[in-house]
């Protein structure tokens, strides 16, 4: 196959404008770019608004309010894809921008789970573990469950077969179905909105999933210790995951070393700062344009690259990279291909945000709570995933170890943002008005948090399909997603996005990172971009 002389990225959100990115940099600067975006601006899900209280003016930045419609914050970890961001937060110059909440924060610390009528603190430390079980009917009956887990039988024949399963047959399996539907479901709302019964413990809790197969369980007994655990062991990514980790931290000593204490960050301007810095950063190459409002309707393999026909005009280039979510894509695409496309579903979310003038209006700090599937319908007919203490959580220093002088709001106050809807609209009709989605929201935080006030300002944002959910063969999946991408397309299209490989900011912006430089390590072979988690089973 050719070098690459031309390119197409499909899509304007974080992972489209990250692969750009990165393309930019490891491309010489004759070879064009362009990016396709149907929509007329960049970003995505990830979007944050200024909004000013009434009768002031937003102009003049006094009373304003910043309100995120998708992702608020980003996790600070070791994990590679976590430095990686941090590495792309330096490079474009964002340091300043960063609102960082220290892990000793109440913000960091005080998650809880809505549970029995009230909501229950998640123990943050061994202390606290004591403190909490016998304190909290959360977590009434879950000890013995935890001590008994590395005595449960292992895995069942039929799992070893079908070489997948829910997370919760899996917990259930190793913890009981306490833990399962009380914590385990909250946590997995709060992240895919999903339904623990359809989501895959193998693609989703990886890490996990091979620990069982290695040890016979999760929880360690001291004479399991020294059995090697396989986690990345067999994975051919893995070392160079590792080298990327070396070298990123290597080049990022200072900064990382100013995040030690770090749990999550995110920016005085909102999300929207990386996507803005982003944008700046790939038109300043001079080698990139963005086609706006023109979205992709099919694309063809033809002998010298791939011809991409869009709304404006057809135009063939060497290489397309998707970075489009797989339902999008398959609409472009023939079978096979868009067959197994199809077979990755998402969920839709109404994203509502709330500003009370009052400040501390909430009867805890924390940085939110979420409610888990044990939670019986009549303590959640609004069908909330989860609510999250925006004021508390990144907005302004209220003594919590927010860096004193960074906040998001000109105005104190109490902000909420209540997730509603998740797994819970795949049986039931969707709330989409925003009007009846931010009623529901108020009925609920009067209810469950005691907060009755009228709020100041308030938006829902409906996000259609907007959390791909990683399904019970989701892995099968990817590998034939590769296979077929690779024989439909030749190794010229590649695949990037929250589809496939991981939905965290953190994830779209590494595994771009990933497929570009595989793709220019390897244009003579051609990649699908899935090798990572395709080329290998575990
Ligand atoms: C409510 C919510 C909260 C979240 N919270 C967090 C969080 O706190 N932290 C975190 O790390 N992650 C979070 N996530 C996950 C993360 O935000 C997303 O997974 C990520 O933003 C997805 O980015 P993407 O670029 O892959 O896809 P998208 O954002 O979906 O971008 C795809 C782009 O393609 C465009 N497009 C679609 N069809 C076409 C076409 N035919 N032609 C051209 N363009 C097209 C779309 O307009 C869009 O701009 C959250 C997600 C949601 C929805």
């Amino acid at each position: 196959m050719s070098p690459i002389r031309s390119v197409a990225v499909l899509g304007g959100g974080i992972s489209g404008l990250s692969t750009a990115y990165y393309l930019v940099r490891a491309l010489p600067h004759d070879v064009p770019i362009t990016i396709y975006e149907s929509s007329k601006r960049l970003g995505g899900y990830i979007q944050s608004t200024q909004l000013a209280l009434p009768g002031l003016d937003p102009t003049t930045g006094e009373g304003n309010v910043l309100f995120e419609h998708g992702p608020r914050t980003l996790r600070v970890s070791k994990r590679v894809s976590s430095v990686n961001t941090f590495d792309l937060i330096r490079r474009l110059n964002l340091i300043d921008e960063l609102i960082v909440v220290p892990k000793r924060s109440a913000a960091a610390k005080n998650r809880y789970i809505f549970y029995n009528g009230k909501i229950n603190m998640i123990p943050y430390s061994v202390a606290s573990i004591l403190k909490f079980y016998f304190s909290q009917p959360l977590f009434r009956g879950m000890l013995p469950e935890v001590l008994r887990e590395p005595f449960r039988r292992n895995r069942p024949q039929a799992v070893v077969e079908a070489n997948d399963e829910s997370i919760g047959s899996f917990m259930t399996r190793r913890f009981g179905s306490r833990i399962t539907e009380r914590l385990i479901s909250g946590a997995i709302h709060g992240i895919y909105a999903g339904d623990i019964n359809q989501l895959s413990i193998k693609s989703i809790l990886e890490y996990l999933w091979k620990r069982e197969k290695t040890w016979g369980s999760v929880v360690p007994l001291w004479r399991r210790r020294e059995a090697p655990v396989s986690r990345e062991s067999e994975n051919p990514y893995a070392e160079r995951h590792n080298e990327h980790l070396k070298e990123l931290l290597e080049h990022n000593k200072e900064f990382m070393a100013s995040l030690k204490d770090a749990s999550i960050v995110s920016f005085r301007h909102g999300m929207q700062s990386l996507v803005d810095r982003l944008q700046e950063e790939i038109l300043s190459s001079g080698n990139v344009t963005i086609r706006y409002e023109d979205p992709v309707r099919h694309l063809e393999n033809v002998v010298d690259g791939i011809t991409v026909t869009s709304a404006k005009e057809v135009r063939t280039y060497s290489h397309v990279f998707s970075a489009l979510p797989s339902r999008k894509l398959a609409e472009l695409t023939e079978p096979p291909l868009a067959e197994c496309l199809r077979k990755i579903p998402s969920v839709s979310v109404n994203v509502v945000n709330l500003f009370f003038s009052k400040p501390r209006l909430l009867p805890v700090t924390g940085f939110g709570y979420l409610l888990p599937k044990a939670v019986p319908r009549e303590d959640n007919p609004e069908r909330a995933l989860g609510v999250v203490f925006d004021s508390d959580a990144v907005s302004r220093d209220h003594g919590q170890g927010v860096i004193p002088g960074s906040f998001q709001d000109s105005v104190d106050g109490t902000k909420l943002t209540v997730m509603l809807g998740g797994h819970w609209w795949n049986h039931e009709k969707p709330v989409k008005e925003p009007d009846e989605a931010i009623v529901l929201a108020k009925q609920l935080i009067a209810r469950q948090v005691g907060v009755n006030e009228s709020p100041a300002l308030t938006q829902a944002t409906f996000q259609e399909s907007c959390i791909p959910q990683y399904v019970v063969g989701h892995h099968a999946n990817l590998r034939a997603i590769h296979k077929a991408v690779l024989a439909q397309f030749n190794g010229k299209l590649i695949l990037t996005g929250a589809s496939f490989l991981g939905v965290s900011v953190n994830d779209c912006i590494y595994y771009a990172r990933v497929a570009v430089e595989d793709a220019v390590d390897h244009s003579g072979k051609g990649i699908s971009g899935l090798e990572s988690k395709a080329l290998y089973d575990y």
